[in-house]
């Protein structure tokens, strides 16, 4: 059968450890014999970082900017036993913050939602996605331990060295304070990225704070985001039949536990921070939870949410049998070819993307998966497969599917 052609190429960026080794398997077996695969290579591995001062990360994501669309392997974020053990010149920086610096992103994580692993919220039947700001607040802040009594301001000096001053707190003992900020062009950022995820997923926008105490920080969040909707985004939503919905993060929380899912919920840096690792335990695991970057400027960078489970690669270079879920792997190929087929307008691309999901899905809905899915699904008598046999068995339920 012909292969299906490709245009543009995507931005590949590979990397280390376990997910390395499935990244490799995933092109042989489930994307080439079936794809004309196009793609612009950086090396992301440790290694090669190191070898290139780290200037590969920085190309890749400049490559991002050039061809919109990127694919990229877990890697590791040195700490002193990585540069240890892998003798680096110094411990480079996260190439997930630097990546995000470049491109200016706000990332999206959901659940690969499949039957037999079910979420431990009954009601919950499509996958919710978090979108998390990723500046400023707590993650910014400054803050003071007080000794005893005294008076605690916030105070501003503007550029021409005028002063305004807010009470924080008149100390009568010892306590603590903390001052934090955010900016309006990062909030801003933030919330076009949102509205535009929502258009690209056809899926409603969440978004909540707690602007009635913070009448002024929280605040600004709510009517950035009112603004910007108003003035670019109400038609487009109308439009698509999607809803852009505000309210409080305490009625937020309670109408997510209460929900089907199938919707996008924006959250400020902390509530996402939180919030984020409740679904994804709540959904069932780490290796079942996509990602995605997607710049204001129209970038998107699909990943895993998990690292390169470190655990399993030293069993798989002592020569021992591994069972490491590919699941969310597999997606982030899916997710970038199928952004790449409807930029290019390649149906045929869009339709394999869909139909290799389908096929994943259906692996494990027929109770073939790897051992950590096999240890929490409630299907019976689950089939544990090691890592390359359970991409092998995906490759079986494609092509079953596709001479159906
Ligand atoms: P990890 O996500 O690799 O593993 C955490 C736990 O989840 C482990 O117990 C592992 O066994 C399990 N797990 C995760 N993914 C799995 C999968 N696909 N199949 C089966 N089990 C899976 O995180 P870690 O161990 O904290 O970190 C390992 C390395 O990954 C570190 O060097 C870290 O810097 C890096 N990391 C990278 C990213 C990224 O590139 N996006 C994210 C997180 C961690």
């Amino acid at each position: 059968m012909a292969k299906i052609e490709m245009k543009t190429p995507l931005v590949e960026m590979d990397g280390d450890e376990m997910t390395r080794i499935i990244w490799q398997i995933i092109k042989d077996e489930l994307i080439c014999p079936y794809v004309d695969l196009k793609t612009e290579y950086y090396d992301l591995g440790l290694e090669y970082r190191d070898k290139t001062n780290d200037q590969v990360t920085i190309d890749s994501a400049e490559a991002t900017k050039r061809l919109g669309v990127a694919v990229k392997c877990a890697t590791i974020t040195p700490n002193a036993a990585r540069v240890e053990e892998y003798g680096l010149k110094q411990m480079w920086k996260s190439p997930n913050g630097t990546i995000r610096a470049l491109l200016d992103g706000t990332v999206f994580r959901a659940p690969i939602v499949v039957k037999g692993i079910d979420p431990v919220v009954s009601c919950w039947k499509k996958p919710i996605t978090i979108a998390r700001h990723a500046y400023g607040d707590v993650y910014k802040n400054a803050e003071m331990r007080i000794d005893g009594p005294g008076k605690v301001e916030l105070v501003y000096t503007a550029a021409d060295g005028t002063e305004r001053r807010e009470l924080v707190h008149v100390f009568d003992g010892p306590g603590v304070v903390q001052g934090q900020h955010n900016l309006d062009a990062s909030i801003e950022s933030f919330a076009r990225s949102c509205f535009e995820y929502a258009l690209s997923t056809g899926q409603d926008l969440w978004f909540a704070t707690k602007d009635t105490i913070s009448k002024t920080y929280d605040h600004r969040f709510k009517d950035v985001f009112a603004d910007i909707y108003e003035a670019e985004y109400r038609e487009r939503f109308e439009a698509a039949g999607i809803e852009y919905f505000y309210t409080l993060i305490d009625d937020a929380v309670a109408r997510v536990v209460k929900s089907e899912g199938g919707f996008i919920w924006a959250c400020k840096n902390y509530d996402g921070d939180v919030m984020s690792d409740m679904l994804s335990s709540a959904f069932g695991s780490l290796a079942m939870m996509t990602s995605v970057l997607v710049s204001p400027h129209g970038y998107f960078e699909y990943e895993a949410a998990h690292g390169t489970v470190q655990r399993h690669y030293y069993k798989h270079l002592r020569g021992e049998a591994t069972s490491t879920n590919s699941v969310a792997t597999i997606f982030a190929w899916t997710g970038a070819l199928r952004k790449r087929g409807e930029l290019d307008e390649l149906p045929e691309l869009v339709d394999f993307a869909n139909r290799l999901e389908a096929a994943t899905i259906h692996t494990i809905e027929s109770g073939r998966m790897t051992g950590d899915l096999a240890r929490i699904t409630s299907l019976e008598n689950p089939e544990t497969l090691g890592t390359r046999e359970f991409i092998l068995a995906i490759r079986e339920t494609l092509d079953a599917e596709a001479a159906a």
